[in-house]
């Protein structure tokens, strides 16, 4: 997010030069600078066996499929918005959750926590804003991710983990 108002009174932000920082939007009515932020996110990888959990969100990506991701919320950790969208999007419970790093989706101003997590219960059943939600094994799951760059990158750091073991 590149603030040009001030989130908290309306008024338009004026500059402040911040040393290596540079001019930095600010609003001398709250005292406050509102530096560029990109949005936190999650995307987790969920494996059962050889397989991996895969979505199709059309409103995403045309023809590809997706991990299941979302939008840290607010006074929420980033490893309970794994759970939670992962259980909201597809009915199932995961453990083992285990942090694989950070990566962001160029343009879009998000910037994606991604994790590695283990199917531990339940039956797939997909929500409303899933079209389908399928396993689909490791090793052909690149090529569901053709338009995915992100979900590629993700993919190929289970697959290097998994030749460690
Ligand atoms: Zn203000």
């Amino acid at each position: 997010m590149k603030f040009k108002f001030c989130p908290i009174c309306g008024r338009k932000l004026g500059e402040m030069f911040c040393g290596d920082e540079g001019r930095i939007p600010y609003c001398e009515y709250d005292n406050e600078l509102f530096f560029d932020t990109p949005k936190p996110c999650i995307m987790v990888a969920v494996i059962k066996d050889d397989e991996i959990l895969l979505l199709k969100q059309s409103y995403i990506y045309k023809d590809s499929k997706v991990l299941v991701s979302g939008y840290i919320g607010i006074d929420e950790k980033a490893e309970d918005t794994v759970y939670r969208e992962v259980l909201e999007e597809t009915s199932i419970e995961i453990q083992n959750v285990e942090f694989l790093g950070t990566d962001y989706i160029e343009g879009k101003e998000l910037l994606m926590l991604t994790y590695l997590a283990s199917y531990k219960a339940g039956v797939l059943s997909k929500s409303k804003e899933v079209e389908e939600a399928s396993w689909v094994k490791i090793s052909d799951a690149l090529e569901h991710m053709k338009e995915n760059l992100i979900g590629q990158r993700v993919i190929k750091k289970v697959l290097d983990r998994r030749k460690m073991y």
